[in-house]
């Protein structure tokens, strides 16, 4: 299959003053389209700084990132921007959902900037909600009216909106008890086998990487084991 990501000896570091830090310290590895992946390590290993590389939100200080065959290693702010959008979308623990509009309204919003319809922006959002398993009867709500589940839904809905081939999710699960995380990782496993998105699941728990077919470990900036998950866990839908 062809590999959506190729990372060749990605290394990152962040530097206050005259002090360097390394955070990734040479990763390579690549993903296909439409594997589901999970990256898993202990806080501060690196993740979210691994996150916002593959997220086109930062680059690496050296080593390459092919996305699509793509070398977005070394692009400008705006080209980098052009990508996420067309790209990529994102589902954080935090949900970052706008709490004055409604769950429609969110879903649809990274649409307004498109050069597309109003009648097919309503369709985008109506068909990305159906994909998350949000009931229509919550279309209406405002964010928080909804329970945690709910608006993690809203916004894997969001981030599905422009048909991104790549999601990307930083501790979808972790503001959520574990049933209703259960739920959530349904929705992402429904996602992934009916529409085939490529998702990339960072966790820092074994038990939510099992629920994807391949854990790629990383400890201290580094790769320590890259594993195919031969039965991953069902999620239990709520
Ligand atoms: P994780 O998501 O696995 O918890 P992070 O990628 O957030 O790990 O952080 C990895 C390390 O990099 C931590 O030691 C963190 O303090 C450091 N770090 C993250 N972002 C910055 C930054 N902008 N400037 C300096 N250090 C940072
Ligand atoms: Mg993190």
């Amino acid at each position: 299959m062809k590999s959506l990501i190729e990372c060749r000896d990605l290394a990152k570091s962040y530097r206050n003053g005259d002090l360097e830090t390394p955070v990734l310290r040479g990763l390579t590895f690549t993903i296909a389209d439409g594997e589901c992946v999970a990256i898993m390590g202990p806080s501060g290993s690196g993740k979210s700084t691994l996150m916002n590389i593959l997220g086109c939100l930062d680059t690496p200080t050296s080593g390459t990132y092919l996305l699509d065959g793509r070398d977005v290693s070394d692009l400008s702010d705006d080209d980098l921007a052009a990508i996420r959008n067309e790209k990529i979308g994102f589902v954080f623990q935090s949900y970052n959902l706008l709490s004055r509009t409604t769950v429609f309204r969110n879903v649809l919003l990274p649409l307004v900037y498109a050069h597309t319809s109003r009648a097919h922006r309503e369709t985008a959002a109506s068909k990305a909600l159906r994909t998350a398993a949000l009931p229509d009867t919550f279309w209406s709500y405002r964010p928080n009216q909804l329970s945690g589940g709910m608006m993690q839904r809203v916004a894997i809905a969001r981030a599905l909106v422009n048909n991104p081939s790549l999601l990307l999710a930083d501790e979808p699960t972790g503001n959520l008890d574990s049933k209703t995380g259960e739920s959530v990782l349904a929705a992402l496993q429904a996602l992934h086998r009916t529409a085939g998105h490529t998702i990339i699941l960072i966790t820092h728990e074994l038990a939510v990487a099992e629920h994807t077919g391949r854990i790629i470990t990383i400890r201290d900036g580094l790769i320590t084991e890259d594993v195919t998950v031969s039965r991953p866990r069902i999620a239990k839908t709520a």
